[in-house]
């Protein structure tokens, strides 16, 4: 899957992916192993002007656009 990013170079995900990063978070109750439950996600659609409740960005550093590209080029 191509990944899509946001234009402060945060993946976007949705809600039922998830990705070798995932850690819980701390107010779920019982965390699928999905962004929805992960630590790094954030699914505040207004602030990052997605036009969607169900997609998010991810936080995880090793996730952003840079250091994607940056590792990709080092293969
Ligand atoms: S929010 Fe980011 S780190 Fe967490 S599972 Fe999703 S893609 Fe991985």
């Amino acid at each position: 899957m191509e990944n899509s990013y946001d234009n402060n170079g945060f993946m976007i995900v949705r809600e039922n992916y998830c990705c070798d990063h995932f850690e819980p978070d701390e107010g779920a109750l019982v965390p699928m192993k999905e962004c929805w439950c992960c630590k790094w996600a954030r699914f505040d659609a207004e602030i990052h002007e997605l036009n969607s409740k169900s997609v998010g960005i991810c936080q995880y550093e090793g996730n952003r656009c840079e250091v994607v590209e940056s590792s990709e080029v080092s293969l």
